[in-house]
């Protein structure tokens, strides 16, 4: 689904290359939930994001589908490919001064889903995850796992081949990282969605199938589990 060869990301400073990866190869298959673990500033995130393509590499060649992307122009990348990649965060990233049913549908009007598409598929997830009670209700007036649903949802909206999450439950009290955790592992196993997510926790990469480890910029390790 997605691969990456030989993938370099640097930041420089004053004519000095900070690397923040190196010599990244792998390929995120269709089917699979991986987490990505390390220690702080260890380069996850930006590998994430690159998969996301949310950032560039400065070298490197990236893949959607079997297509070389690396080169395509912005417009067409997000047109073409970014619109099959959902995203979680961990500090949710909902629009406060919205309801639970306009952060839903936010996408869906920017992609220009039909309104009656948008209705049927909203309440599908409001009703999947269980706060149809919540739809009218502000992000602050959620408990933080209640948010994080909403976010999956909005994810969810745009019926995505796959989800990259970064700490998804870093913000959530261990219950609610539990609920979060195993509608992943639903997602996974039951829709087939492709996920992958940065996680500092052991427990949460014991819900996947795909441990990729990485230190200093570098893949140290990477194992199936499970
Ligand atoms: P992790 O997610 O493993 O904690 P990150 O991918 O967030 O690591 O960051 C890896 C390294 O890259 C860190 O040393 C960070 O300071 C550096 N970094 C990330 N983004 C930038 C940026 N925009 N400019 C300069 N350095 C950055
Ligand atoms: P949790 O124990 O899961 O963290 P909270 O104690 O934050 O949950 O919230 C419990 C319930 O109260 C939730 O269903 C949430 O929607 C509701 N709630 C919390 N804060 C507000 C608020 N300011 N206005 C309305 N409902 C709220």
């Amino acid at each position: 689904m997605i691969k990456l060869e030989n993938i370099e990301k640097y930041y420089a400073n004053k004519g000095v290359k900070n690397y923040v990866l190196r010599h990244v190869t792998t390929q995120i298959n269709k089917g699979e939930f991986v987490s990505i673990m390390g220690p702080s500033g260890a380069g996850k995130s930006t590998l994430l994001n690159i998969m996301g393509m949310l950032e560039e590499p400065t070298y490197g060649s990236y893949f959607f589908n079997e297509e070389d992307v690396t080169h395509l122009g912005e417009r067409k990348k997000i047109e073409l490919y970014r619109n099959h990649i959902g995203f979680v965060f961990q500090a949710y990233h909902l629009i406060d001064e919205m309801t639970v049913y306009e952060n839903i549908e936010a996408p869906l009007l920017y992609k220009n889903v039909s309104s009656g598409e948008r209705k049927s598929r909203i309440a599908d997830l409001l009703d999947r995850f269980n706060i149809v009670a919540k739809k009218d209700l502000f992000p602050n007036q959620l408990s933080g796992g209640q948010q994080q649903l909403v976010g999956i949802a909005r994810a969810l909206a745009a019926q995505p081949a796959i989800i990259l999450a970064d700490e998804p439950t870093g913000n959530l009290q261990s219950v609610q990282a539990e609920e979060i955790m195993e509608l992943f592992k639903k997602l996974n196993r039951e829709d087939g969605i492709t996920i992958v997510q940065v996680t500092h926790s052991e427990k949460n990469a014991g819900y996947g199938n795909r441990i990729i480890t990485i230190e200093d910029g570098v893949i140290k390790e990477d194992l199936k589990i499970g």
